[in-house]
């Protein structure tokens, strides 16, 4: 049976709730899994050794060594470690933290999971759709390296997966080819189409990245310089 773990760091349980939107699905399309840490839906105090796949949500508050332990034990642990949602793929909301908040004052800056330590797989999304968890985890499972892809590459983008990507990395650069996904995929509706090309209103963006990942041309340079 497929031992699955779901850890979490500092995120507000949205991406914790959609896990749980999923249980019925994932038992049926994966016979059954056998959930062995979950801080909220299982009774079990550690997380235990040779996971095969750790969910892991929300960002790592730098200053508090438990959260650092916490991610490291983590990869130590897990044959495939996802960073589920944008807090622990790409920082999300959590960048913008300055500290000296209650009840934590002292925690003062968050990194995504991704720049923490090496993760396999990130799933966007603020939060991610039961649906994208449930994908992910049945193409790790029949080990669908073609359809995880963007989700691995995304594990490598870490922080640098925002809505300014877009703008550096496609508009500015005359590769944007006005399909609107990026507007779709914004929880925020930061991005709006005018004239058939996409603005960001940088006030209302939070940083999760959902819009870097969708857009179709975001890695076109680098797939140009691959096959050069
Ligand atoms: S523009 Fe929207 S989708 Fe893109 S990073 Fe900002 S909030 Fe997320
Ligand atoms: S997803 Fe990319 S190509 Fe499509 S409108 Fe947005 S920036 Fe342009």
């Amino acid at each position: 049976m497929v031992k699955v773990a779901h850890v979490q760091l500092s995120s507000c349980c949205g991406c914790l709730v959609s896990l749980a939107d999923t249980y019925e699905k994932l038992l049926d399309v994966l016979g059954a899994i056998d959930l062995v840490y979950s801080q909220t839906l299982a009774d079990v105090k550690e997380v235990p050794d040779d996971v095969d796949i750790i969910l892991l949500e929300g960002s790592v508050c730098l200053s508090d060594h438990h959260a650092l332990e916490t991610a490291l034990a983590c990869r130590e642990k897990a044959k495939i470690l996802v960073a589920l949602g944008a807090c622990a793929a790409s920082g999300n909301i959590t960048r913008f933290s300055r500290g000296g908040q209650m009840s934590k004052p002292v925690h003062d800056a968050f990194a995504p999971l991704t720049e923490v330590v090496k993760c396999d797989l990130a799933i966007p999304g603020c939060p991610p759709s039961p649906e994208s968890i449930v994908a992910v985890i049945t193409a790790a499972l029949e080990g669908d390296m073609d359809y995880l892809e963007p989700y691995a590459e995304l594990a490598k983008y870490g922080s640098e997966a925002c809505g300014c990507d877009l703008i550096v990395k496609v508009i500015n650069k005359s590769l944007c080819m006005g399909c609107g996904a990026c507007a779709a995929a914004c929880p925020t509706r930061a991005v709006s189409m005018e004239c058939g090309r996409p603005a960001i209103d940088k006030e209302i963006c939070i940083k999760c990245g959902a819009c870097s990942v969708q857009c179709p041309r975001i890695r076109f340079p680098e797939l140009i310089e691959k096959i050069e």
